[in-house]
C-alpha cells in the first residue's frame, strides 16, 4: 500500500483506465482526467435512435489481462462485465466470392486451407508453431516489462535474432505459406495495431497465436460495457474520474511535474503524473513550457506514425443473418494498396474494409429486427495525404456504401436508419492524435521496445506514459500491458 500518495492520470482510454485502477488498487489516491464527456478514448460509444455503436476496438483478446485488473482491485470481473465468445473469430472474404472462416478449430482450419492449397496445411502448422514461440517470448515474457535502458534491449536481442524479428510479418508468413489469399489471411493482423504487414516486425505474428490461445471475445453490451465496467471498478475502489476535464498543461519545478492544469483554470497537484494522451501532444503541448517537452516533442514528430482510419457507423432496419460478427473484406489489391495507405500521396481509389456486425453476438445493440454496424477503411494519415475530410467524408462514405451494397449488404441505403462518420480529422481534433493517426507510432522494429517512448520519461522523473504510444504499443492487450509496466514503475518510485 502507498498511503498519502497521489497520482493524476490524463486520458481515460483503456490504457489510462487500466493504469488508474492499478494505482488506486495499490492505495495511491488517483484522479483520472478525461477531456471528453465519456471515458473510453478510441473505445468511445455512440447511441443513436436505439442503436449502440462501439467507436473502436471490437476484437477483444487475452481476457486474462483484463481479469487481472479486477483481481488487483480485489473484485471479480464477472460482477462488472460478461465476455461472450465470438465464433468464427473472423470471416475473411475476397471479391471473387472466396470465404475463409478463421477460428479456433484446427481441423476446420486445415480443411479450409487444404481447399485453397493442400501444401499449405503443413506450412500453416509450422507458422502456428513459430507464432506460439513469439507469443511466449514477445508477449508473455516482455509485453508488460518496461524497456528503460538499452541494456534491456540487448538482453532481448538473442531471442529477437533467433525469431528473425528483422523479417516483416508478411515475409515470415510467406516463408511458410504459398497461397496468396492465405498469405493475406495470416498477415492482415498487423493492421489491427496500426502495422504495415510488409514492414512491421514478424514479432507481430504473435497476434495469431494470441487469438488461437485465448480466443476472441466481445463484451455483452459492446466494448462500451467493458469501458463502463472498468470506470465503475475504478470509482468503486475510491478513484476519482473527472469528465470534460481538458488538460492544457503541466506545472513543473525543475525536472519534476507538480500538477496538471485544465482548460477551466483548475489545478490538479500530484506526486506522480501519467499521460494516456497522444505522445506528441503530451510532450509538445502539455509539457511544452519545459525545454524537455519541446525537444522530445520535436524528436517524436520525426518518427513514423501509423495510418489513420475512416469509420462509418450505421444502423439498418433489417437483421443481417448472412454476416458474421467480424468480416474482413479484402479488395483486389493487397500490397500496393497497403503501400498507399501507409505512404500516400493520394487517397487510394479502392479499399479493403473491416465490417463490424455485433448483433451476430449480441442482438441487444440494435432495436428488435434491426442491426448495428460499423465499417472501417484504413486510410493515410494527415501527413501523407492532403484531403479536406469535411468535404471528402460524404463522398468516401457513399463509395464504401456502394461497394458494400454490391458485395455484402444489398439494399443497404434503402434500409439505412442512422449513420455517422469518424475521419482522420476527428482523430486529430477529438483525440489530439498527431497527424490523425489511429494507432500512434508505427510498430516497426526501430520504434518498438526501447526505441518506443519509454513508460517513464528519461528526464522528468515523475512523469510517465501509458497507452498506444509507449511500450508495448497499440491494441487492447498492448495498452493494458503498458498499464501494468507503467504502474510497476510508478509504485516502485513512490515507495522509493
Ligand atoms: C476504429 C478502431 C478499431 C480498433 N479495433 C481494435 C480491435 O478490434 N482490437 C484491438 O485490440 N485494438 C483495436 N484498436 C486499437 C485500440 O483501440 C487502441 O490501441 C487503444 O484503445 C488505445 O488506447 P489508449 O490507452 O492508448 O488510449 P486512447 O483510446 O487513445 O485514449 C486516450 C484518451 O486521452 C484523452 N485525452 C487526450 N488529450 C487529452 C487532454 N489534453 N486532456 C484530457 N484527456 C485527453 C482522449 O480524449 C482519450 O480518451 C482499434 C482502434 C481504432 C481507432
Amino acid at each position: 500500500m502507498t498511503p498519502g500518495k497521489t497520482a493524476v492520470v490524463i486520458g481515460a482510454g483503456l490504457g489510462g483506465l487500466a493504469l488508474a485502477i492499478r494505482l488506486q488498487s495499490a492505495g495511491v489516491a488517483t484522479t483520472l482526467l478525461e477531456r471528453r464527456d465519456l471515458p473510453g478514448g478510441r473505445a468511445y460509444v455512440y447511441k443513436d435512435e436505439g442503436f449502440t455503436f462501439d467507436a473502436g476496438p471490437t476484437v477483444i483478446t487475452d481476457p486474462s489481462a483484463i481479469e487481472a485488473l479486477f483481481e488487483a482491485a480485489g473484485k471479480s470481473m464477472r460482477d462488472y462485465v460478461e465476455l461472450l465468445p465470438v465464433t468464427p473469430f473472423y470471416r475473411l472474404c475476397w471479391e471473387d466470392g472466396t470465404q475463409f472462416d478463421y477460428g479456433n478449430d484446427q481441423a476446420d482450419l486445415e480443411r479450409q486451407i487444404h481447399a485453397l492449397e493442400p501444401a499449405d496445411v503443413e506450412g500453416y502448422r509450422r507458422f502456428l508453431a513459430y507464432s506460439k514461440e513469439v507469443l511466449a517470448e514477445g508477449y508473455i515474457k516482455l509485453g508488460a516489462v518496461p524497456f528503460l535502458s538499452f541494456r534491456d534491449m540487448l538482453s532481448a536481442g538473442p531471442q529477437l535474432a533467433r525469431l528473425q524479428a528483422w523479417r516483416s510479418v508478411y515475409g515470415m508468413v510467406a516463408k511458410f505459406i504459398r497461397n496468396d489469399k492465405l498469405r493475406q489471411a495470416f498477415s492482415f493482423h498487423a493492421l489491427l495495431v496500426g502495422g504495415n504487414p510488409f514492414s512491421t516486425s514478424s514479432i507481430y505474428t504473435l497476434i495469431h497465436a494470441l487469438e488461437r490461445e485465448w480466443g476472441v471475445w466481445f463484451p455483452r453490451g459492446g466494448t462500451g460495457a467493458l469501458v463502463a465496467g472498468m470506470a465503475k471498478l475504478f470509482e468503486d475502489i475510491g478513484g476519482r474520474l473527472v469528465l470534460n476535464a481538458d488538460v492544457s498543461g503541466f506545472d513543473t519545478e525543475g525536472d519534476r511535474v507538480t500538477a496538471a492544469r485544465t482548460a477551466d483554470g483548475q489545478r490538479w497537484p500530484a506526486d506522480v503524473i501519467a499521460s494516456n494522451a497522444d505522445v506528441v501532444h503530451t510532450y509538445s503541448n502539455l509539457l511544452g513550457a519545459h525545454p524537455r517537452g519541446r525537444s522530445e516533442g520535436e524528436r517524436l514528430k520525426t518518427k513514423r506514425f501509423s495510418n489513420s482510419l475512416f469509420v462509418v457507423h450505421f444502423g439498418l432496419k433489417r437483421e443481417q443473418p448472412q454476416l458474421r460478427h467480424h468480416t474482413v473484406c479484402f479488395g483486389a489489391r493487397y500490397k500496393p494498396l497497403i503501400k498507399e495507405i501507409f505512404a500516400g500521396p493520394h487517397l487510394p481509389e479502392d479499399f479493403s474494409l473491416y465490417l463490424h456486425t455485433p448483433c451476430a453476438t449480441d442482438p441487444s445493440l440494435a432495436p428488435p429486427g434491426c442491426s448495428s454496424h460499423y465499417v472501417l477503411a484504413p486510410v493515410p494519415h494527415l501527413g501523407n495525404v492532403d484531403v479536406d475530410w469535411r468535404e471528402e467524408a460524404p463522398r468516401y462514405r457513399d463509395r464504401i456504401f456502394s461497394y458494400l451494397e454490391q458485395h455484402y449488404l444489398p439494399g443497404l441505403r434503402d434500409d439505412l436508419v442512422t449513420c455517422r462518420t469518424f475521419t482522420p480529422m476527428d482523430f486529430k481534433e477529438q483525440l489530439n492524435a498527431h497527424l490523425g493517426s489511429a494507432f500512434s507510432l508505427e510498430p516497426v522494429l526501430q520504434q518498438s521496445a526501447w526505441f518506443r517512448p519509454h513508460n517513464r520519461d528519461g528526464q522528468i522523473g515523475n512523469l510517465y506514459l501509458v497507452g498506444a504510444g509507449t511500450h508495448p504499443g497499440a491494441g487492447v492487450p498492448g495498452v493494458i500491458g503498458s498499464a501494468k509496466a507503467t504502474a510497476g514503475l510508478m509504485l516502485e518510485d513512490l515507495h522509493g
